[in-house]
């Protein structure tokens, strides 16, 4: 019997997340209500945050927390050349300019000294946010990042996108430990699902009451926070513009169900990179994906590092040859400087270690519904394709 397709990343949904949406289908809400409460209170259990404020995906979080704290025009934000380019949009979503930082050839992340670089190129007195992306679900020295921004005057975003479950010298990712914001998605590729969805994650009761606020249109509704203070049971009041940026509880009511699989997701997909290390130890070929120190990734992608010029191919031949196996892979990511509208924007500014790093990069299949033996399967692949 031929094996099924493997893909590079996709959701696990199982029995108890079924049922969990089809208990909110059946109940008198389906937009923001109960079942966002309860996932916004379970995520903040899970990541140690004072406050998590739930929003419709990944971008929308990030947009949000730029706008909450106040990035606006005339403002730049750093951010990583190799990264997903919603977390550099999200800086031009507030009328802010992006300067993208390089990252490390190895690991993809941008570091304490290539941040240090990027703000030499930041102009004067404008730089306002550092975005640090934890790409593959790993992260670098979060307090030195932490502590070079706000020498700088710039408050610390995480695009946590990628890390759910990773934690930073024993700390979850997400905590407010580090950073005033970090922001995840929930998109079915990621580590755990809610169709589209996302989540800001603050220590800072003020940001989180006005998350809350931008999400719905700018709409205070608490009593204690009016500024016309009318008592009348009607009255709310659009104290700033915002969007309608709101998870609904079908959503939240998978995302919850998800979050309470993260410790298992967790396990398989530490299993699985651990199987894809030992295989690949000592291949003269294919690097194994580079680690950071202090960091205990649940890791989102297992990105390999190939010299696909040197093994006499190129990365186009490698992915169709794995195709033909019946496997799926993907490169994370194109970098963002390189993509038209930033090449228009700003000119190409494609550092060398992003340069090198994308080069480089293969993402082979990781996700908590593959069988252990499968990264034997797609090493021998390709080990075959590449000739090793
Ligand atoms: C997925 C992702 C996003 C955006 O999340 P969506 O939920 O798709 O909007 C942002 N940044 C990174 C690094 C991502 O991987």
């Amino acid at each position: 019997m031929p094996q099924p397709f493997l893909p590079y990343g996709r959701q696990s949904i199982d029995d108890s997340d079924i049922e969990a949406v089809a208990r909110v289908l059946r109940s008198d809400w389906l937009t923001t209500g109960p079942e966002v409460d309860a996932f916004e209170a379970d995520f903040a259990a899970a990541t140690g945050a004072g406050h998590a404020i739930a929003c419709s995906n990944g971008t929308t979080a990030l947009h949000l927390a730029l706008a909450g704290l106040d990035v606006g025009p005339g403002d730049v934000c750093i951010v990583p050349a190799i990264t997903f380019m919603a977390t550099a949009n999200a800086a031009i979503y507030c009328g802010a300019e992006v300067v993208f930082a390089d990252v490390d050839a190895d690991t993809g992340l941008m570091t304490p000294a290539t941040l240090r670089q990027a703000m030499s190129r930041a102009p004067d007195g404008r730089l306002r946010a550092v975005l640090p992306v934890h790409l593959a679900g790993q992260c670098e020295d979060l307090a030195a990042l932490r502590e070079i921004a706000s020498s700088a005057g710039a408050v610390l975003v995480e695009d946590a996108c990628h890390a759910l479950g990773t934690s930073w010298q024993g700390r979850p990712v997400g905590s407010g430990e580090y950073s005033d914001a970090a922001c995840f998605s929930f998109h079915p590729v990621k580590t755990i699902a809610a169709g589209e969805g996302g989540m800001v994650t603050t220590n800072d009761a003020g940001l989180a009451a006005r998350l809350r606020r931008l999400r719905s249109h700018g709409i205070e509704r608490d009593p204690a926070r009016m500024e016309q203070g009318q008592d009348e049971p009607w009255w709310h009041e659009m104290q700033e513009l915002g969007w309608n940026y709101r998870l609904c509880d079908v959503q939240a009511a998978l995302a919850r169900s998800q979050l309470a699989r993260l410790g298992a997701f967790a396990a398989k997909r530490k299993t699985l990179a651990a199987a894809y290390d030992a295989l690949l130890d000592g291949n003269p070929v294919i690097g194994a994906l580079a680690r950071t120190p202090d960091c205990d990734p649940c890791l989102h992608l297992y990105p390999v590092r190939i010299d696909f010029a040197a093994a006499g191919t190129d990365r186009a031949a490698v992915m169709r040859g794995l195709q033909a196996r019946g496997i799926g892979s993907q490169v994370h990511y194109i970098p963002v400087p390189s993509q038209p509208w930033y090449r228009r924007r700003y000119g190409d500014q494609t550092p060398p270690g992003a340069a090198a790093y994308y080069l480089r990069t293969l993402s082979l299949p990781l996700f908590a519904d593959m069988a252990t033996e499968d990264p034997e399967r797609v090493v021998a692949a390709l080990n075959e394709v590449l000739g090793v």
